[in-house]
């Protein structure tokens, strides 16, 4: 069998559309660019994502507590984190086209072509010397592998620096050394590249002026900060612990593509773990195994799954990683893991003028600890997953190469609708009594659904679109005497394998396949 082919990102979007996952916002005035909402099914996945990242943090961790923090925050906060002097990122217009751009991703972007010719060279003499081939000795020895190499690493280095410095001539200089020419029009006509804060800001109603000026928070780790005592002390918590939010952030960002991946309104899902200084590296390394093993256990493969060294730090980092997907669109960030130090909580005991410390009881010491963070965004995971499970196959166990059905192979415990429920004919009363019956049961348990709309092949393709995991189908034999009396056929999505159970042991058939006790076991 031919494997399956996994959807380009048009059929993916389209798919999220029609299938009633992701519809862009106000679409009935053409659009809100960056902002998007989540349909009837959309809504319930991410909400199982969700509750997959809240349970496998808090429930299953005696020092890990949940916070729901507002998101308008005072004003100071953004100040002592350095979001009101460093949350920028570097701006440029082309002249000609007049498309906005950031300087640092056309240069990444520029990285990445230098990638793509590498990966050609690799894949060709692969296929050359076949089993005989050795990767490490070839890109060590190869000239134009090495050429590839060392301009993606002086590019990279360049960067980094320019970016540290926030020196912004240097970033349009190697906008022109690079020859780097606007996407759109293929022309390199650039502007002077300037700095351009990512903060929305509003206006508190009863104060004019500077004064009442309020931000939309771009992170929800500000609000874990701010609460650090608060919650350690009414929950008694000892370090090493940490606190887990999930909530909307906002970003104003430059340039916002690529559906769901960069929104100007989206929601992150963050936990800060505090931690003794000195101990970081320790932490650090322990989150990065935990949180590959999670994503790992929704079902994603390794090979779409890396870790990225970041190259350059962010202000408050001693050390960063990216956890990246690969997207329809390239490996990119899917989840950053930080070493956050101490920056955080001693930035904002300066400015408040509160003592935001720990005191240790067992060696009488009083500190400020240190910050290990792992954020990662609902809507990113929500594209990966969809954009892995996605698939076009053929039917399994069919040999006709033109039956090929769309599936999404969704692990069983966050697929939108777990069970559908389905008479074999929508005009045979009895069958349809008894269908109604079990969904009326069902419903109790499970996100279900009832679909008598069409021949069963139909509602089970259907089903399969948007990764039901099992359909229940009513039949004549459930209602006519004879030994499967009582009994329905359950199908499973993935092998379409059919098994006949009782009625009354459905919940107990379906239950534990669809259990997040499963996903949460294998991925902690
Ligand atoms: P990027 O480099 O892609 O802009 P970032 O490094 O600024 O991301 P963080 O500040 O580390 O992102 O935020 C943590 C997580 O929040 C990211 O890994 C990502 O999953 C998510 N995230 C950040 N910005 C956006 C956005 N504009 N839209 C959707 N998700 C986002």
């Amino acid at each position: 069998m031919p494997a399956p082919i996994f959807a380009d990102f048009k059929k993916l979007t389209a798919h999220a559309k029609d299938n009633g996952f992701v519809f862009q916002s106000s679409e009935i005035y053409d659009g809100l660019s960056a902002a998007y909402d989540y349909g009837p099914l959309g809504v319930l996945l991410k909400n199982n994502l969700k509750e997959y990242w809240w349970r496998s943090m808090v429930q299953l961790h005696d020092n890990i507590v949940g916070l729901d923090a507002s998101i308008f925050m005072h004003p100071k906060t953004w100040k002592a984190s350095g979001h009101v002097d460093a949350f920028n990122d570097p701006l440029v217009d082309n002249k000609i086209s007049k498309k906005r751009y950031r300087a640092d991703v056309l240069i990444e972007d520029h990285i990445d072509k230098v990638e793509g010719k590498l990966n050609k060279e690799i894949a060709k003499a692969k296929k050359r010397f076949g089993d005989a081939f050795d990767e490490t000795e070839y890109r060590a020895t190869n000239g134009n592998v090495k050429r590839y190499q060392g301009e993606m690493d002086d590019v990279a280095k360049r960067l980094a620096t320019a970016m540290t410095d926030e020196n912004m001539e240097e970033l349009r200089q190697m906008l022109v050394d690079l020859k780097i020419n606007d996407p759109e029009s293929g022309k390199a006509d650039w502007t002077d590249v300037r700095q351009f804060n990512l903060m929305f800001s509003t206006q508190l109603g009863n104060i004019a002026g500077e004064e009442g000026k309020l931000y939309l928070r771009p992170e929800t780790a500000q609000g874990i900060f701010v609460n650090f005592l608060n919650v350690q002390k009414s929950t008694r918590q000892k370090i090493p612990f940490g606190i887990a939010q999930i909530g909307k952030a906002f970003r104003n960002e430059i340039v916002a593509r690529q559906f769901i991946f960069r929104m100007r309104e989206f929601e992150q899902m963050e936990m800060q773990f505090f931690i003794q200084p000195g101990t970081q590296m320790e932490w650090y390394n322990k989150w990065k195994e935990t949180r590959m093993k999670w994503h790992r256990a929704l079902g994603h493969p390794a090979e779409k799954l890396r870790f990225h060294d970041h190259d350059n730090l962010a202000h408050y980092a001693d050390a960063a990683v990216d956890i990246q997907f690969d997207f329809p669109f390239g490996f990119k960030e899917l989840e950053g893991i930080h070493s956050r130090t101490d920056f955080d909580l001693t930035a904002h005991m300066e400015l408040s003028g509160k003592k935001l410390q720990y005191f240790d009881s067992e060696t009488k010491e009083n500190y400020v600890p240190y910050v290990l963070e792992t954020s990662i965004g609902a809507d990113r995971l929500f594209l990966a997953t969809m954009s892995h499970a996605l698939r076009t196959e053929m039917v399994p166990g069919q040999d006709d190469e033109n039956n090929v059905r769309d599936v999404m192979k969704l692990h069983p415990a966050i697929a939108p609708i777990k069970v559908a429920i389905m008479p074999l004919k929508r005009n045979k009363p009895e069958i349809v009594e008894v269908a109604k019956g079990i969904f009326d049961e069902l419903r109790f348990k499970f996100d279900c659904q009832y679909d008598d709309t069409g021949a069963i092949g139909k509602l089970y393709r259907r089903q399969d679109a948007v990764g039901t995991p099992f359909c229940v189908t009513v039949d004549f034999d459930t209602i006519e005497e004879g030994e499967n009396k009582g009994t329905v056929t359950v199908r499973d999505r993935d092998t379409l394998a059919q098994t006949r159970v009782r009625i009354e042991d459905l919940v107990g058939f379906i239950g534990p396949k669809v259990d997040m006790a499963v996903l949460l076991a294998a991925g902690e």
